[in-house]
């Protein structure tokens, strides 16, 4: 019982850092998808990408926030994903 309690715990703990992750991510995209750059909302789900591939690399230079279809079709198709990068402001189309 001790060690099913121990390991809900940690689960827990890891959720909350993921959690507080994910919305340091978020707003350091401006809440947008890292490749498309729509904005993130209820119908643009957002999933965070690792970019090494390694889920258990959540350091915040592996993680990038991206909607649902670029993610997908980054996964299905290998279309390759850049960081995110902050001066995506003055990038053109
Ligand atoms: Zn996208
Ligand atoms: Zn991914």
């Amino acid at each position: 019982m001790l060690i099913k309690f121990n390991v809900l715990l940690l689960f827990n703990t890891a959720f909350a850092l993921q959690q507080n992750l994910r919305n340091q991510i978020l707003i350091s995209q401006k809440n947008k998808c890292g490749m498309c750059k729509k904005n993130f909302s209820k119908l643009i789900p957002h999933e965070i990408h690792h970019l090494n591939h390694n889920a258990s690399d959540n350091n915040k230079n592996n993680l990038l926030a991206l909607c649902c279809n670029c993610h997908a079709a980054h996964h299905r198709y290998n279309i390759s994903v850049k960081p995110y990068f902050t001066d995506i402001n003055n990038s053109h189309p």
